[in-house]
Protein backbone atom coordinates (compact mmCIF):
# COMPACT_ATOMS: atom_id res chain seq x y z
CA UNK A 1 0.00 0.00 0.00
CA UNK A 2 1.68 3.63 -1.04
CA UNK A 3 -1.24 4.77 -3.78
CA UNK A 4 -4.72 5.60 -3.38
CA UNK A 5 -6.85 2.88 -5.08
CA UNK A 6 -10.23 4.12 -4.77
CA UNK A 7 -13.30 2.37 -6.78
CA UNK A 8 -16.30 4.20 -8.19
CA UNK A 9 -18.22 2.00 -6.33
CA UNK A 10 -18.09 2.83 -2.57
CA UNK A 11 -18.75 1.60 -0.11
CA UNK A 12 -18.39 -1.90 -2.00
CA UNK A 13 -20.17 -4.88 -1.07
CA UNK A 14 -18.21 -6.07 1.88
CA UNK A 15 -18.49 -2.85 3.31
CA UNK A 16 -22.19 -2.81 3.05
CA UNK A 17 -22.85 -5.93 5.15
CA UNK A 18 -20.57 -4.38 7.81
CA UNK A 19 -22.72 -1.42 7.78
CA UNK A 20 -25.88 -3.58 7.84
CA UNK A 21 -24.92 -5.17 10.55
CA UNK A 22 -23.62 -2.12 12.46
CA UNK A 23 -27.10 -0.28 11.89
CA UNK A 24 -28.95 -3.07 13.48
CA UNK A 25 -26.43 -3.43 16.77
CA UNK A 26 -24.86 -0.97 17.28
CA UNK A 27 -25.17 2.22 19.19
CA UNK A 28 -26.73 5.26 16.97
CA UNK A 29 -25.05 7.85 18.61
CA UNK A 30 -21.75 7.30 17.09
CA UNK A 31 -21.19 9.87 14.83
CA UNK A 32 -19.46 7.88 11.43
CA UNK A 33 -19.07 10.67 8.63
CA UNK A 34 -18.28 8.58 5.85
CA UNK A 35 -18.22 4.57 5.27
CA UNK A 36 -15.20 3.46 5.64
CA UNK A 37 -15.15 -0.04 6.57
CA UNK A 38 -11.38 -1.05 7.29
CA UNK A 39 -9.61 -3.76 6.78
CA UNK A 40 -5.93 -3.03 7.06
CA UNK A 41 -3.48 -0.08 7.96
CA UNK A 42 0.22 0.48 7.63
CA UNK A 43 2.10 3.61 7.86
CA UNK A 44 -0.47 6.23 6.71
CA UNK A 45 -2.16 3.39 4.36
CA UNK A 46 -5.14 2.24 5.15
CA UNK A 47 -7.17 -0.85 3.18
CA UNK A 48 -11.00 -1.51 3.55
CA UNK A 49 -13.07 -4.89 3.24
CA UNK A 50 -13.70 -3.83 -0.81
CA UNK A 51 -9.67 -3.26 -2.12
CA UNK A 52 -10.11 0.34 -1.60
CA UNK A 53 -6.77 2.02 -0.25
CA UNK A 54 -6.62 5.53 1.08
CA UNK A 55 -4.04 7.90 2.79
CA UNK A 56 -4.55 8.53 6.20
CA UNK A 57 -5.15 12.40 7.28
CA UNK A 58 -7.26 11.74 9.94
CA UNK A 59 -5.08 8.92 12.30
CA UNK A 60 -8.50 7.62 14.15
CA UNK A 61 -9.07 10.53 15.24
CA UNK A 62 -5.39 12.36 16.09
CA UNK A 63 -4.54 8.94 17.91
CA UNK A 64 -2.04 6.99 15.34
CA UNK A 65 0.65 8.84 16.32
CA UNK A 66 3.46 6.18 15.07
CA UNK A 67 1.65 5.24 11.62
CA UNK A 68 -0.55 2.23 11.86
CA UNK A 69 1.40 -0.56 13.17
CA UNK A 70 4.61 0.85 13.67
CA UNK A 71 6.59 -2.42 13.58
CA UNK A 72 8.58 -1.38 16.74
CA UNK A 73 4.77 -0.63 18.83
CA UNK A 74 3.63 -4.11 17.52
CA UNK A 75 6.73 -6.33 18.84
CA UNK A 76 6.79 -4.37 22.53
CA UNK A 77 2.58 -5.10 22.50
CA UNK A 78 3.62 -9.23 20.92
CA UNK A 79 6.49 -9.37 23.62
CA UNK A 80 4.05 -7.90 26.69
CA UNK A 81 0.96 -9.89 25.89
CA UNK A 82 3.30 -13.06 25.79
CA UNK A 83 3.92 -11.97 29.60
CA UNK A 84 1.08 -10.67 31.21
CA UNK A 85 -2.19 -9.05 29.94
CA UNK A 86 -3.42 -7.61 33.24
CA UNK A 87 -3.31 -7.18 37.08
CA UNK A 88 -4.23 -4.21 38.08
CA UNK A 89 -2.04 -1.48 38.53
CA UNK A 90 -4.49 0.10 41.10
CA UNK A 91 -3.43 -3.18 43.43
CA UNK A 92 -0.50 -4.45 42.30
CA UNK A 93 2.94 -3.34 41.25
CA UNK A 94 4.68 -3.41 38.02
CA UNK A 95 8.09 -2.65 36.12
CA UNK A 96 5.76 -0.32 33.43
CA UNK A 97 4.21 1.34 34.97
CA UNK A 98 6.73 3.79 36.92
CA UNK A 99 8.89 3.56 33.50
CA UNK A 100 6.18 5.41 31.27
CA UNK A 101 5.17 7.75 34.12
CA UNK A 102 9.10 8.53 34.20
CA UNK A 103 9.08 9.04 30.66
CA UNK A 104 5.97 11.15 30.81
CA UNK A 105 7.13 13.07 33.76
CA UNK A 106 10.43 13.79 32.14
CA UNK A 107 8.63 14.88 29.08
CA UNK A 108 6.42 17.26 30.92
CA UNK A 109 8.72 19.55 32.20
CA UNK A 110 11.98 19.34 34.06
CA UNK A 111 11.67 21.77 36.51
CA UNK A 112 8.95 20.70 38.19
CA UNK A 113 8.43 17.28 40.17
CA UNK A 114 5.53 15.21 38.38
CA UNK A 115 3.28 12.22 39.52
CA UNK A 116 1.03 10.17 36.94
CA UNK A 117 -2.59 8.67 37.23
CA UNK A 118 -2.87 5.96 34.37
CA UNK A 119 -6.10 6.03 33.05
CA UNK A 120 -7.98 4.53 29.90
CA UNK A 121 -9.07 7.09 28.07
CA UNK A 122 -9.01 11.21 27.91
CA UNK A 123 -12.26 11.58 29.43
CA UNK A 124 -10.93 9.54 32.19
CA UNK A 125 -7.96 11.72 32.54
CA UNK A 126 -10.05 14.86 32.89
CA UNK A 127 -12.45 13.26 35.59
CA UNK A 128 -9.03 12.36 37.01
CA UNK A 129 -8.25 16.00 37.33
CA UNK A 130 -11.47 17.53 38.43
CA UNK A 131 -11.38 15.60 41.29
CA UNK A 132 -7.86 16.31 42.30
CA UNK A 133 -8.43 19.94 41.67
CA UNK A 134 -11.48 19.81 43.95
CA UNK A 135 -9.69 17.73 46.54
CA UNK A 136 -6.54 19.61 46.61
CA UNK A 137 -8.04 22.94 46.65
CA UNK A 138 -11.32 22.26 48.53
CA UNK A 139 -12.71 24.19 46.16
CA UNK A 140 -15.98 23.84 43.56
CA UNK A 141 -15.96 25.30 40.43
CA UNK A 142 -14.43 25.02 36.98
CA UNK A 143 -14.09 27.57 34.58
CA UNK A 144 -13.58 25.92 30.58
CA UNK A 145 -14.06 27.21 27.21
CA UNK A 146 -16.95 27.92 25.02
CA UNK A 147 -16.19 25.46 22.01
CA UNK A 148 -14.03 23.28 24.14
CA UNK A 149 -13.87 19.29 24.39
CA UNK A 150 -13.07 17.48 27.07
CA UNK A 151 -15.17 14.18 27.06
CA UNK A 152 -18.65 13.38 27.37
CA UNK A 153 -18.79 11.33 30.61
CA UNK A 154 -21.18 12.96 33.45
CA UNK A 155 -18.26 14.89 34.89
CA UNK A 156 -16.31 16.24 31.80
CA UNK A 157 -18.91 16.47 29.42
CA UNK A 158 -19.86 19.51 31.90
CA UNK A 159 -16.97 21.38 30.61
CA UNK A 160 -17.20 20.47 27.23
CA UNK A 161 -18.85 23.24 25.39
CA UNK A 162 -18.38 22.46 21.81
CA UNK A 163 -21.71 20.70 20.16
CA UNK A 164 -24.99 21.07 21.88
CA UNK A 165 -26.09 17.57 20.61
CA UNK A 166 -23.53 16.02 23.25
CA UNK A 167 -25.58 17.51 25.77
CA UNK A 168 -28.91 17.89 24.68
CA UNK A 169 -31.35 15.08 26.84
CA UNK A 170 -29.25 14.49 28.99
CA UNK A 171 -30.45 17.06 31.69
CA UNK A 172 -28.39 19.62 33.72
CA UNK A 173 -24.78 18.60 33.67
CA UNK A 174 -22.64 18.30 36.80
CA UNK A 175 -22.88 21.73 38.73
CA UNK A 176 -19.96 23.51 39.08
CA UNK A 177 -18.56 24.99 35.27
CA UNK A 178 -18.51 28.21 34.08
CA UNK A 179 -18.15 28.93 30.23
CA UNK A 180 -16.29 31.71 28.87
CA UNK A 181 -15.11 32.87 25.12
CA UNK A 182 -12.16 31.10 24.03
CA UNK A 183 -9.32 33.14 22.20
CA UNK A 184 -10.38 32.81 19.23
CA UNK A 185 -8.71 35.84 17.09
CA UNK A 186 -10.66 34.68 13.69
CA UNK A 187 -13.93 35.13 14.83
CA UNK A 188 -13.43 37.22 18.21
CA UNK A 189 -16.06 37.41 20.29
CA UNK A 190 -15.45 41.21 21.01
CA UNK A 191 -15.37 41.89 17.69
CA UNK A 192 -11.20 42.87 18.20
CA UNK A 193 -8.68 41.99 15.72
CA UNK A 194 -5.55 40.34 16.91
CA UNK A 195 -2.55 42.68 18.14
CA UNK A 196 -5.52 45.46 18.43
CA UNK A 197 -7.39 43.82 21.67
CA UNK A 198 -6.68 44.32 25.58
CA UNK A 199 -7.06 40.56 25.94
CA UNK A 200 -10.88 40.92 26.63
CA UNK A 201 -11.16 37.30 27.39
CA UNK A 202 -9.08 37.27 30.23
CA UNK A 203 -10.25 40.72 30.99
CA UNK A 204 -13.64 39.16 31.30
CA UNK A 205 -12.40 36.04 33.49
CA UNK A 206 -10.78 38.24 36.27
CA UNK A 207 -13.93 41.26 35.83
CA UNK A 208 -16.97 38.99 35.46
CA UNK A 209 -16.11 35.26 36.44
CA UNK A 210 -13.71 36.37 39.51
CA UNK A 211 -15.32 39.52 40.89
CA UNK A 212 -18.84 38.39 40.53
CA UNK A 213 -19.97 34.83 40.06
CA UNK A 214 -18.77 32.15 41.30
CA UNK A 215 -15.57 34.03 42.68
CA UNK A 216 -11.94 33.36 42.30
CA UNK A 217 -12.37 31.89 46.23
CA UNK A 218 -14.69 29.26 44.69
CA UNK A 219 -12.74 27.96 41.62
CA UNK A 220 -10.67 25.37 41.60
CA UNK A 221 -9.23 25.06 38.33
CA UNK A 222 -9.54 26.68 34.74
CA UNK A 223 -8.91 23.78 32.49
CA UNK A 224 -7.67 24.82 28.53
CA UNK A 225 -7.02 23.44 25.23
CA UNK A 226 -3.84 24.87 24.37
CA UNK A 227 -4.99 24.70 20.53
CA UNK A 228 -9.03 23.73 20.60
CA UNK A 229 -9.55 20.50 18.99
CA UNK A 230 -13.14 19.59 17.97
CA UNK A 231 -13.96 23.14 18.58
CA UNK A 232 -12.05 24.22 15.39
CA UNK A 233 -8.52 23.79 15.30
CA UNK A 234 -8.20 26.85 17.25
CA UNK A 235 -4.68 28.18 17.93
CA UNK A 236 -4.76 31.14 20.48
CA UNK A 237 -2.16 34.00 20.64
CA UNK A 238 1.22 33.12 22.15
CA UNK A 239 0.43 35.35 25.17
CA UNK A 240 -3.33 33.78 26.14
CA UNK A 241 -2.10 31.12 27.58
CA UNK A 242 0.75 32.79 29.59
CA UNK A 243 -1.85 35.70 31.19
CA UNK A 244 -4.20 32.43 31.91
CA UNK A 245 -1.58 31.15 33.95
CA UNK A 246 -1.01 34.45 35.36
CA UNK A 247 -4.27 35.29 36.35
CA UNK A 248 -5.02 31.66 37.26
CA UNK A 249 -1.67 31.80 40.00
CA UNK A 250 -2.80 35.03 41.33
CA UNK A 251 -5.87 33.33 42.68
CA UNK A 252 -4.41 30.28 43.47
CA UNK A 253 -6.28 28.54 41.05
CA UNK A 254 -4.85 25.33 39.20
CA UNK A 255 -4.43 25.47 35.42
CA UNK A 256 -5.45 22.16 33.78
CA UNK A 257 -4.25 21.78 30.34
CA UNK A 258 -5.94 19.29 28.15
CA UNK A 259 -3.29 17.70 26.20
CA UNK A 260 -5.62 14.74 24.85
CA UNK A 261 -5.56 15.89 21.51
CA UNK A 262 -2.27 18.23 21.12
CA UNK A 263 -0.13 16.31 23.12
CA UNK A 264 3.11 13.83 22.29
CA UNK A 265 4.38 15.38 19.33
CA UNK A 266 1.10 16.23 17.44
CA UNK A 267 2.00 20.46 17.10
CA UNK A 268 5.86 19.97 16.41
CA UNK A 269 6.45 20.14 20.43
CA UNK A 270 5.98 17.32 23.07
CA UNK A 271 3.26 19.34 23.93
CA UNK A 272 1.68 22.32 22.96
CA UNK A 273 1.57 24.12 26.15
CA UNK A 274 5.49 24.28 25.68
CA UNK A 275 5.02 27.11 22.33
CA UNK A 276 3.69 29.18 24.80
CA UNK A 277 5.97 29.58 27.76
CA UNK A 278 4.03 27.94 30.20
CA UNK A 279 4.06 25.31 33.00
CA UNK A 280 0.38 23.92 33.75
CA UNK A 281 -0.15 22.44 37.22
CA UNK A 282 -2.07 19.35 35.77
CA UNK A 283 -1.59 17.83 32.01
CA UNK A 284 -4.07 15.48 31.20
CA UNK A 285 -2.96 12.99 28.47
CA UNK A 286 -4.08 10.00 25.97
CA UNK A 287 -5.30 9.92 22.07
CA UNK A 288 -1.39 9.19 20.55
CA UNK A 289 -0.05 7.89 23.52
CA UNK A 290 0.12 4.98 23.20
CA UNK A 291 0.18 4.46 19.22
CA UNK A 292 -3.43 3.46 19.40
CA UNK A 293 -4.24 1.40 22.29
CA UNK A 294 -6.37 2.46 24.98
CA UNK A 295 -4.71 4.64 27.62
CA UNK A 296 -4.84 7.93 29.30
CA UNK A 297 -3.17 10.10 31.80
CA UNK A 298 -3.17 12.36 34.50
CA UNK A 299 -0.14 14.43 35.34
CA UNK A 300 -0.01 16.61 38.07
CA UNK A 301 2.42 18.42 40.19
CA UNK A 302 3.55 15.98 42.57
CA UNK A 303 2.91 18.52 45.45
CA UNK A 304 -0.76 18.73 44.54
CA UNK A 305 -1.04 14.44 44.40
CA UNK A 306 -2.20 15.07 47.94
CA UNK A 307 -5.11 12.50 47.67
CA UNK A 308 -4.76 9.46 49.69
CA UNK A 309 -5.25 5.68 49.13
CA UNK A 310 -8.06 4.51 47.49
CA UNK A 311 -9.12 8.16 46.31
CA UNK A 312 -8.76 6.98 42.92
CA UNK A 313 -8.05 4.59 41.12
CA UNK A 314 -9.46 2.54 37.86
CA UNK A 315 -9.15 -1.74 37.35
CA UNK A 316 -7.43 -1.22 33.57
CA UNK A 317 -6.46 1.97 33.89
CA UNK A 318 -2.52 1.41 33.62
CA UNK A 319 -3.03 -1.82 31.53
CA UNK A 320 0.44 -3.25 31.04
CA UNK A 321 -0.27 -4.05 26.68
CA UNK A 322 -1.21 -0.74 26.45
CA UNK A 323 1.89 0.57 28.49
CA UNK A 324 4.73 -1.54 26.97
CA UNK A 325 2.62 0.21 23.53
CA UNK A 326 3.21 4.19 25.21
CA UNK A 327 6.76 3.13 26.09
CA UNK A 328 7.66 2.45 22.88
CA UNK A 329 5.53 4.97 20.82
CA UNK A 330 7.32 8.24 23.52
CA UNK A 331 10.41 6.88 22.33
CA UNK A 332 9.65 6.91 18.69
CA UNK A 333 8.32 10.01 19.19
CA UNK A 334 11.14 11.80 20.74
CA UNK A 335 13.74 10.54 18.89
CA UNK A 336 12.23 11.37 15.15
CA UNK A 337 8.43 11.98 14.88
CA UNK A 338 8.23 14.99 16.72
CA UNK A 339 10.94 17.04 14.47
CA UNK A 340 9.16 15.37 11.40
CA UNK A 341 5.65 16.36 12.51
CA UNK A 342 7.12 20.00 13.04
CA UNK A 343 8.93 20.30 9.45
CA UNK A 344 5.87 18.28 7.46
CA UNK A 345 3.70 20.92 9.06
CA UNK A 346 5.47 23.47 8.06
CA UNK A 347 5.18 22.33 5.12
CA UNK A 348 1.65 21.64 4.34
CA UNK A 349 0.65 24.75 6.12
CA UNK A 350 2.71 26.91 4.13
CA UNK A 351 1.46 25.04 1.01
CA UNK A 352 -2.36 25.06 1.83
CA UNK A 353 -1.95 28.49 2.90
CA UNK A 354 -2.65 29.76 -0.34
CA UNK A 355 -5.82 28.57 -0.36
CA UNK A 356 -6.79 31.62 1.24
CA UNK A 357 -6.26 33.67 -1.54
CA UNK A 358 -6.85 31.13 -4.17
CA UNK A 359 -10.34 30.15 -3.03
CA UNK A 360 -13.14 32.49 -2.11
CA UNK A 361 -14.29 30.30 0.19
CA UNK A 362 -11.67 29.60 2.40
CA UNK A 363 -11.53 31.62 5.59
CA UNK A 364 -8.90 30.38 7.34
CA UNK A 365 -5.79 28.16 7.10
CA UNK A 366 -3.88 27.68 10.61
CA UNK A 367 -1.68 24.98 12.05
CA UNK A 368 0.91 24.42 13.97
CA UNK A 369 3.03 21.00 13.45
CA UNK A 370 0.65 18.09 12.15
CA UNK A 371 -2.66 20.23 13.78
CA UNK A 372 -3.92 21.85 10.38
CA UNK A 373 -7.45 23.44 9.97
CA UNK A 374 -9.19 24.80 6.94
CA UNK A 375 -11.92 27.12 7.98
CA UNK A 376 -14.92 27.30 4.92
CA UNK A 377 -16.90 30.71 5.40
CA UNK A 378 -19.85 31.54 3.34
CA UNK A 379 -17.88 35.09 2.16
CA UNK A 380 -14.64 36.49 3.64
CA UNK A 381 -16.35 39.26 5.42
CA UNK A 382 -19.16 37.77 7.22
CA UNK A 383 -16.70 34.62 7.87
CA UNK A 384 -20.04 33.24 8.34
CA UNK A 385 -19.16 29.15 8.90
CA UNK A 386 -19.80 27.61 5.31
CA UNK A 387 -21.06 24.30 7.33
CA UNK A 388 -22.71 22.49 4.18
CA UNK A 389 -19.41 22.91 2.07
CA UNK A 390 -16.98 21.41 4.68
CA UNK A 391 -19.34 18.33 5.10
CA UNK A 392 -19.59 17.90 1.50
CA UNK A 393 -15.64 18.16 1.17
CA UNK A 394 -15.10 15.80 3.51
CA UNK A 395 -17.42 13.61 1.51
CA UNK A 396 -15.80 14.13 -1.57
CA UNK A 397 -12.00 13.48 -0.11
CA UNK A 398 -12.94 10.59 1.23
CA UNK A 399 -14.29 9.37 -2.56
CA UNK A 400 -10.88 10.26 -3.90
CA UNK A 401 -9.19 8.62 -1.03
CA UNK A 402 -8.08 11.12 1.23
CA UNK A 403 -9.32 10.20 4.71
CA UNK A 404 -9.96 14.11 6.52
CA UNK A 405 -12.56 14.76 9.61
CA UNK A 406 -14.49 18.10 10.53
CA UNK A 407 -14.03 19.56 13.46
CA UNK A 408 -15.59 23.32 15.06
CA UNK A 409 -18.73 24.20 12.74
CA UNK A 410 -16.80 24.39 9.34
CA UNK A 411 -13.35 23.74 9.37
CA UNK A 412 -11.24 20.39 7.78
CA UNK A 413 -9.14 18.99 10.22
CA UNK A 414 -5.53 17.57 9.17
CA UNK A 415 -4.15 15.37 11.68
CA UNK A 416 -1.87 12.96 9.54
CA UNK A 417 -0.10 10.29 11.86
CA UNK A 418 3.53 11.75 13.13
CA UNK A 419 5.22 9.67 9.90
CA UNK A 420 3.64 11.44 7.23
CA UNK A 421 7.02 12.28 4.79
CA UNK A 422 7.05 15.17 2.40
CA UNK A 423 5.52 13.03 -0.37
CA UNK A 424 2.71 11.61 1.05
CA UNK A 425 1.91 15.50 2.56
CA UNK A 426 1.74 16.25 -1.71
CA UNK A 427 -0.48 13.75 -2.31
CA UNK A 428 -2.62 15.26 -0.02
CA UNK A 429 -2.34 18.65 -0.72
CA UNK A 430 -2.74 18.12 -4.42
CA UNK A 431 -6.18 16.53 -3.85
CA UNK A 432 -7.38 19.43 -1.17
CA UNK A 433 -6.13 21.88 -3.32
CA UNK A 434 -8.48 20.29 -6.41
CA UNK A 435 -11.11 19.31 -5.17
CA UNK A 436 -11.84 22.58 -2.94
CA UNK A 437 -10.99 24.92 -6.22
CA UNK A 438 -12.91 22.35 -8.81
CA UNK A 439 -15.78 22.96 -5.94
CA UNK A 440 -19.15 23.64 -7.44
CA UNK A 441 -19.45 27.24 -6.30
CA UNK A 442 -22.79 27.99 -7.71
CA UNK A 443 -24.68 25.20 -6.13
CA UNK A 444 -22.95 26.00 -2.59
CA UNK A 445 -23.26 29.60 -3.01
CA UNK A 446 -27.60 29.02 -3.52
CA UNK A 447 -27.67 26.60 -0.82
CA UNK A 448 -25.93 28.25 1.98
CA UNK A 449 -27.77 30.99 0.92
CA UNK A 450 -31.43 29.46 1.80
N1 LIG B 1 -10.03 16.17 25.47
C1 LIG B 1 -9.75 16.45 24.19
C2 LIG B 1 -9.00 17.71 23.87
C3 LIG B 1 -10.15 15.59 23.16
O1 LIG B 1 -9.87 15.90 21.89
C4 LIG B 1 -10.85 14.41 23.51
C5 LIG B 1 -11.33 13.49 22.47
O2 LIG B 1 -11.51 13.84 21.34
C6 LIG B 1 -11.12 14.15 24.86
C7 LIG B 1 -10.70 15.06 25.82
C8 LIG B 1 -11.85 12.91 25.29
O3 LIG B 1 -11.05 11.79 25.05
P1 LIG B 1 -11.73 10.33 24.96
O4 LIG B 1 -12.55 10.29 23.74
O5 LIG B 1 -10.54 9.40 24.93
O6 LIG B 1 -12.53 10.16 26.20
Amino acid sequence: MSMIRVSENIPGPNALKVLQRDAKYSSPSYTRVYPLVIKQAKGMWVEDVDGNVFLDFAAGIAVNSTGHCHPNVVDAIKRQAELFLHFSGTDFYYELMPEVAEQIAECINSDYSWKVFFSNSGTEAVEAAMKLSRFNTGRQYFVAFYGAFHGRTLGSISLTASKKNQKIGFGAPFPGSVHVPYADCYRCVYGKKYNECNYECIQFIKDYVFAKSPGAENIAAIIVEPIQGEGGYIIPPKEFLKKLKELASEEDILLIVDEIQTGFGRTGKMFAFQHFDIVPDIVCLAKGIASGLPLGAMVAKSELMTWKSGAHASTFGANPVSLAAAKETIKLIKNEYVKNAAEVGDYLLSNLKNLENESEYVGNVRGLGLMIGIDFVVDKSSKKPNVRMRNELVDTLFKKGLLVLGCGESVIRLCPPLCVSKKEADIAIDILRDTILNYQKEKYRASVAK
